[in-house]
């Protein structure tokens, strides 16, 4: 570039400039920590809570404002926030909207560490929680207090996939001017339209079927209220909460073909479900779109689809170990937590530990993700193991 400079610094200070004229599907990817402002005054004049402009990597590149848009887009809302992981989004929505001496509402059938996090991390700034039963909303109006501040609702509840009366439970909090998040993971911005049944603020675990590779932690908030919204960007910012373009790149890419997947593996769940549920060392299938599980009917009031992921009650009179020997003798089903991705999961859940009225399905429950592998192989799976269970 010049004879006088050191190749070093031409190295650095080389004239890149955007390419004008670049035309392609996929978007471009911007990673940055330092953003170049022109001159003092576009300094002054941005703020990265009104997006006027970009300000800082952590708070936003053309990247993440892309994703958040088309997640905003995905979830009928208007406004997004990215975080590093669905776990950090939850927190993003309690921290950011609660402080010492609220009350905040979890169901009974809650994502465990969200509980984990109600129990022993807001309990420490004062912030305390109660859960309600998911399944009756008079029991959920019952416990709202002047100090209620926020209710979680997730629709199915996690593991036992109960269903619930999402426009009942939504009512019950709006009545009493309390807010309600939804914890959209399993219906993906697919199987439900959140904002219409009224719900205040939408989280996901992007890191389910917006990814669908198994290769990215990533969480979003959206909301409508732009109010709520900045309440929890500044909490973000604040806590330092940004997501890397590579990850925010692979999320993108997922979403072109969220809804082929989603229904190839809602589809797959379904035949696999009814195919458990015919067995005889199967007591329950806990799937909300079958008949007969907790909460079909709800289902089918609210959703149009639904995920790959149930559970199954296996009879009391198995023993725990024959379960296990079952869940050791499959060899597509991988063992492991998560869902969304490509290859099908299995974990077996020890319900003792995880639900206070345990008498209510009595059995040993597996919970199945359906992958995106051919479904006779996976039926043919699931008919060995079940002979090694004896
Ligand atoms: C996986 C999951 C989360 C958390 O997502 P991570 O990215 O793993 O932190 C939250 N809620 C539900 C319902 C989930 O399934």
């Amino acid at each position: 570039m010049s004879d006088e400079r050191d190749l070093i610094t031409d190295l650095i200070h080389h004239p890149y400039q955007p390419p004008a004229g670049w035309a392609a599907v996929p978007p471009g990817v911007f990673k940055a920590s330092t953003v170049i402002f022109p001159d003092v005054a576009a300094l002054r004049g941005r703020t990265y809570t009104a997006k006027t402009g970009y300000t800082y990597g952590l708070r936003g590149t053309p990247t993440t404002y892309l994703l958040e848009e088309r997640l905003a887009t995905l979830e009928g809302g208007s406004y997004c926030i990215l975080s590093p992981s669905g776990l950090a989004a939850i927190m993003n929505v309690n921290l950011g909207l609660l402080q010492q001496g609220d009350e905040l509402l979890l169901p009974s059938n809650v994502y465990g560490p969200s509980a984990d996090l109600a129990a022993n991390v807001l309990t420490r700034w004062g912030i305390t929680h109660q859960q309600y039963d998911a399944m009756n909303p008079a029991d959920l109006a019952a416990r709202i207090s002047e100090r209620t501040k926020l209710v979680w609702i997730e629709a199915p509840g996690s593991v036992t996939m109960e269903f619930p009366d999402l426009p009942a439970l939504v009512a019950a909090a709006k009545s009493r001017g309390v807010l309600t998040a939804l914890d959209n993971t399993w219906g993906a911005g697919l199987a439900l339209r959140a904002f219409d049944l009224g719900v205040d603020i939408v989280m996901q675990a992007l890191t389910k079927y917006p990814s669908g590779g198994a290769d990215v932690l990533m969480g979003s908030v959206v909301t409508r209220d732009q109010a709520l919204h900045l309440k929890m960007l500044k909490l973000h910012g604040q806590l330092g909460l940004g997501v890397a373009a590579n990850d925010a790149e692979l999320i993108l890419r997922g979403l072109p073909t969220l809804a082929l997947r989603y229904h190839a593996h809602d589809a797959a769940a379904r035949q696999l479900a009814a195919f458990l549920g015919s067995q005889p060392q199967v007591v329950q299938v806990l799937h909300p779109a079958l008949p007969g599980s907790p909460g079909h009917a709800q289902w089918a009031a609210s959703c149009s689809a639904a995920a790959g992921l149930f559970s199954v009650m296996f009879d009391p009179a198995l023993s725990q170990a024959q379960v296990d020997r079952f869940v050791d003798a499959l060899n597509l089903f991988k063992i492991g937590y998560s869902w969304g991705g490509p290859t099908s999961l299995v974990v077996p859940y020890p319900l003792d530990d995880m639900r206070a009225d345990r008498k209510a399905l009595p059995g040993h429950l597996v919970r199945f993700s359906i992958g995106l592998e051919a479904v006779a192989d996976l039926q043919a799976d699931l008919a060995q193991a079940l002979r090694a269970l004896g």
